[in-house]
Formats: structure tokens, sequence, C-alpha cells
């Protein structure tokens, strides 16, 4: 028996994952652009503003992809491991506090 479709199929976990992958995909074409070679060229991580060199920088998504983030040039930074290893194993919200830590720092040493 056919089911009738439901008007949320669209959000199911099949489509949500085949997003996630063109999207992954984007990032990847990006990674090869001037565009990033730019923004990386200083070495210097987004989110924590230290000197680490291109070699230790990664592309992060700042809204990640499973919480309906995309791969655009405005959500993609330049970050380095301890930040992207801190940034995945936080909440959301213990991430924001992290990152209101890291802005008070930079305001002192200033
Ligand atoms: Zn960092």
């Amino acid at each position: 028996m056919a089911k009738a479709k439901e008007p949320y199929d669209f959000y199911s976990p099949e489509a949500e994952e085949g997003r996630i992958r063109a999207e992954r995909d984007k990032a990847r074409k990006l990674r090869k652009t001037r565009w990033w070679q730019q923004k990386t060229a200083q070495g210097i991580c987004w989110y924590c503003g230290q000197k680490v060199g291109y070699a230790n920088l990664t592309m992060d998504h700042i809204i990640p992809l499973a919480r309906g983030g995309h791969s655009t040039k405005d959500n993609l930074v330049p970050c380095c491991k301890e930040c992207n290893t801190k940034k995945k194993s936080s909440l959301p919200v213990e991430w924001e506090e992290y990152m209101q830590k890291q802005d008070a720092q930079t305001r002192e040493s200033f």
C-alpha cells in the first residue's frame, strides 16, 4: 500500500544528508580558490587570533552544516586545530562562552 506523502518529507534525514554532502563539496571547491588562499595567507585563526601558520589552519563553518549552515564565503573561516577541537567538543553555548573569553583576552592585550 502506498503511503501518502507527508509535508515534512522534505526534511527527511536522507534529504538532510544530501544537502550536507553538497555543502561539503562546495567547501572543498572553495578551498582551492584565491579567496581562501588570501584568507589563510597570514596563517591567523579567525577565532582566537593566534598566528599558527597556513599549514595549521583548517576550514571551519561558523554555523555548522548540521545546524543548517551553508558553504558560503561569509560562513567559512580559517580555524586553528585547537579551536577546531574545542568547537567540535563544545555545545554551541559553551563555544560562545569560550569566544567571549577570547574576545576579552584580545581586548586586554591591546
Ligand atoms: Zn584558534
